[in-house]
């Protein structure tokens, strides 16, 4: 690693001490932009890193709500607007009790170079809560994203930040989020995307995150000659990136076999029973474990099980996994293990869901990684597509969103993996998306001035 980036990253610790998530998706964005840095010094004469790592504006206020027993909750709210360089802030709102500034800011980090990477001119941001949405009543949920968005309504706008879902965040959410805005505002604006689809929502907004990932995975496969169809397929997660994963997965002729929550595994080798799961986490919101009363035969692995710092999910043999539940979710141990049962590529629709060792195991060994930046940004370019589609108040039809989508997804790739030959390093494309993302916003940046 050259002295500058060190320099950096300790700029970085020192910042935002102990801020460990942040401190590593900034490393690894860092590490691969070492071969540009050295061939153009103007990055580093206008200190562009420093400018980057430090966002815009950090945003941090207090959520009180109103519970069921008539009890006044507090929770912590965040919108970090990382970098507006090409475009208003745009990025998820994620509500789950692990959310803090770390979490925010790497996630918001990572953002500014996957909307990048989509070619549309959307800046970085993200945010949310520690609010736990498990376990609360849809009043408490209600109470709870009406408090929110009084704050944040004061920080967005259409072209100033437009927020969406994340983890906890799904289109209930955004409703009662929308609501308040209008009253609080009057103002019928695309202030947030992932609208229902009767009042200003795109269609295949909902799928575009898993659709985008297995269309990312099968473009990097047919360049190994390859494809998806009638492969044996692992996914983790049961929410909204995985089911729809899983839902492209079967429409290419691929086998998923497996999903996750928090508390367990479903294998299911005759692939995964998709209305079934839907229904499970879509209209009941309930445990995994419900799956097994429809299909006493898929073995479900409580998460209790497996202690030895690995996980179940990864266990099962497949031709391709995806995670696409949570961050560093797949770490060394892991990667071995589908390794050494024939995996052949891991893409990834969560948000930085392998440990860096994992990574580093993968580029050594010729394992095909698609990197999430990559991989899921199908999900904002969707949401950029419901902007378009709000500022010119036209509806367009479910096709004409999935074939814009499938565009982008081959723009993403073909560019990642152009940068990765321009840099000497044809088919690491996680240096090709970190490289491409980074210049374009990097360049924005000096036009603009300090
Ligand atoms: N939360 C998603 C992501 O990580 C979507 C963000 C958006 O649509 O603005 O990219």
């Amino acid at each position: 690693m050259s002295s500058f980036i060190e320099d950096a990253l300790k700029a970085t610790q020192h910042s935002t001490p102990g801020q460990d998530e942040f401190y590593q998706a900034v490393k690894e964005v860092l590490t691969s932009l070492e071969p540009l840095l050295k061939s153009d010094p103007k990055y580093t004469k206008y200190n562009i890193i420093e400018r980057m790592i430090i966002p815009d504006r950090q945003i941090i206020f207090r959520v009180p709500w109103m519970d069921d027993a008539g009890k006044i909750r507090t929770n912590i709210g965040y919108r970090v607007q990382f970098s507006d360089a090409i475009g208003p802030y745009k990025g998820g709102l994620r509500f789950h009790p692990s959310v803090n500034l770390s979490i925010i800011k790497f996630l918001g980090f990572e953002q500014i170079f996957k909307n990048s990477l989509t070619g549309l001119a959307i800046g970085g941001g993200k945010g949310g809560s520690d609010f736990d949405p498990k376990g609360k009543s849809e009043g408490e949920i209600m109470r709870f994203c009406q408090s929110f968005m009084l704050e944040l309504s004061k920080h967005i706008g259409e072209t100033i930040d437009v927020p969406a879902g994340d983890i906890g965040v799904g289109g209930r959410e955004i409703g009662y989020m929308f609501g308040m805005y209008k009253r609080l505002t009057n103002r019928y604006d695309g202030i947030l995307t992932g609208k229902g689809i009767n009042w200003g929502g795109s269609l295949a907004r909902t799928e575009a995150t898993g659709f985008g990932a297995v269309y990312f995975a099968e473009n990097l496969l047919n360049k190994k000659g390859e494809s998806i169809k009638g492969k044996v397929c692992t996914v983790s997660g049961a929410g909204n990136v995985a089911i729809y994963t899983i839902q492209k997965l079967y429409d290419m002729g691929a086998i998923p076999v497996t999903c996750s929550d928090s508390k367990g595994v479903i294998y299911d080798k005759n692939g995964i029973d998709l209305p079934l799961l839907k229904t499970i986490k879509e209209i009941h919101r309930e445990p995994l474990s419900a799956y097994l009363k429809t299909h006493p035969t898929a073995s479900y692995i409580p998460v209790e099980t497996y202690t030895k710092g690995t996980h179940a999910v990864w266990s099962i043999p497949c031709f391709a996994a995806f995670p696409s539940a949570t961050q560093n979710e797949l770490n060394l141990e892991d990667i071995k293990t589908l390794h050494k049962n024939g995996c052949m590529v891991v893409t990834e629709g969560a948000n930085m869901p392998s440990t860096i060792e994992a990574i580093e195991y993968m580029q050594a060994n010729g394992i095909g990684y698609a990197p999430a930046k990559a991989a899921n940004a199908g999900g904002v370019a969707t949401s950029q597509l419901e902007m378009s589609q709000n500022a010119s108040m036209e509806k367009w039809s479910f096709g004409e969103v999935d074939a814009k989508l499938q565009n982008i997804m081959k723009h993403i790739f073909e560019l990642s993996y152009a940068t990765s030959v321009e840099f000497g390093d044809e088919g690491n494309l996680m240096l090709g998306a970190n490289i491409a993302g980074f210049r374009k916003v990097a360049d924005a940046l000096i036009d603009q001035g300090a």
